[in-house]
């Protein structure tokens, strides 16, 4: 069983939102094989893709697991669906939306994941919160370090919750 270095993006921007971001990071350190060894502070996003909606708050966590992939994510989206997530549409308010971002340097391509996350050089959301525990970490397709990516991306809309 070979341990990966993993980092995951947490947005809520529904009900207690501080709360729900706390929750699933204690949900994620009871998985399986699973460690939360790093965590981002909370940040405030404004929203993003639709407006007239609460503001995001997002956090990202560094954990170490030997969970496959796919593993990770069917977990990771069983966290979501026991905190009430509901389909709200894509860019509709979420009780906790969990994206893996990196899974040590794997590049993963399949129906339904995507590795590195393949928006995540886009958004600061992402970006800010993971630049505060991982800066020199290497985008592993873009051959940037996070703190380069972020460098490159408005983060006005991103404070410190
Ligand atoms: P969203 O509603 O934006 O959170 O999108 C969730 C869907 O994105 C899930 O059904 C996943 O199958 C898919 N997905 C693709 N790549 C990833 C990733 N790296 N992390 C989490 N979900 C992913």
């Amino acid at each position: 069983m070979h341990v990966q270095k993993v980092f995951i993006a947490i947005g809520s921007n529904l009900g207690h939102r501080a709360a729900n971001c706390a929750r699933a990071i204690e949900l994620i350190g009871r998985l399986k094989d699973t460690e939360v060894v790093g965590k981002s502070s909370l940040y405030e996003t404004e929203p993003w893709g639709v407006t007239g909606q609460p503001g995001f708050i997002n956090a990202a966590v560094e954990v170490r697991t030997s969970l496959e992939p796919e593993e990770l994510l069917r977990a990771l989206k069983s966290i979501e669906a026991g905190m009430g997530r509901k389909e709200t549409g894509r860019w509709g308010p979420r009780t906790i939306d969990l994206d893996i971002i990196f899974y040590g340097d794997m590049v993963v391509e399949k129906e339904g994941l995507t590795i590195p996350h393949p928006r995540l050089q886009e958004r600061a959301f992402v970006l800010v919160p993971l630049n505060e525990i991982a800066p020199d970490f290497m985008h592993p397709v873009l051959k940037k370090t996070v703190s380069e990516l972020t460098a490159r991306t408005d983060t006005d809309g991103v404070r410190r919750f």
